[in-house]
């Protein structure tokens, strides 16, 4: 697959080779069970392949890096202060799409947003943001109880898969002690109750 240049200077085959060699083989291999996922849901709901495919393979850009790496990044910009003390789970989505902006010349914001969203969701959500967010939630190695339940709405309705993801992360995180970043909480307020709405 080729991506405009507008968007980044790479294409897949080219991406995927800076992939592997910069990620474990393990996280390499979800890269793409996701981004096989993620086309299946394009194909699906009609949204445009190459976005799906990029956002999908650069979603976990950045998950390896070091924690003094992020805290560096969040001392030298006071804007994502909040973000400090919510670790790697949230820090590799909302800070790891601007390393690819920066180091890959990833150039579209569709794109860059659905990277951020795609652990914590969020109030709004387009399609692409949401079939990323579900990809990842539903890929085939994940094994949770109510994988299944949530593989089946992916194909039925997305939103309330989105809904169920979210409502189902919460309870995970809250059973464990973990805090919830609040635009974890946002978008579970929003999308729990709101099914169908949009
Ligand atoms: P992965 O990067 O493919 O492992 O998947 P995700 O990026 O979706 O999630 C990474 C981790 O973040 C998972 O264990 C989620 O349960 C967790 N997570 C999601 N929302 C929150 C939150 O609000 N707070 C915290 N602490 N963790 C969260
Ligand atoms: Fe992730
Ligand atoms: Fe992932």
């Amino acid at each position: 697959m080729d991506y405009p240049k507008e968007w980044i200077n790479y294409t897949r085959e080219e991406l995927l080779a800076i992939l592997s060699k910069n990620l474990s083989k393990k996280r390499y291999q979800h890269i793409l069970r996701v981004e096989e996922e993620a086309l299946k849901l394009a194909d699906y709901y009609h949204a445009d392949c190459a976005e799906v495919s990029l956002a999908a393979l650069l979603h976990d850009y950045a998950k390896e890096r070091s924690d003094a790496e992020y805290l560096h990044y969040i001392d030298e910009h006071p804007q994502f202060a909040m973000l400090r003390p919510y670790g790697n789970n949230i820090w590799h989505g909302m800070i790891g799409a601007l390393f690819a902006k920066k180091e890959l010349g990833l150039n579209n914001p569709n794109v860059v947003r659905a990277i951020q969203l795609h652990t914590v969701g969020g109030k709004q959500m387009t399609q692409l943001d949401k079939i990323i967010f579900i990809a990842d939630y539903i890929e085939p190695n994940r094994h949770f109880e109510g994988v299944d339940e949530a593989r089946k709405l992916a194909y039925t309705n997305l939103n309330q898969a989105v809904s169920y993801a979210l409502s189902h992360t919460l309870i995970y995180l809250i059973q464990r002690g973990y805090p919830i970043f609040p635009m974890t909480l946002d978008a579970y307020n929003h999308w729990v109750g709101r099914i169908g709405d949009e």
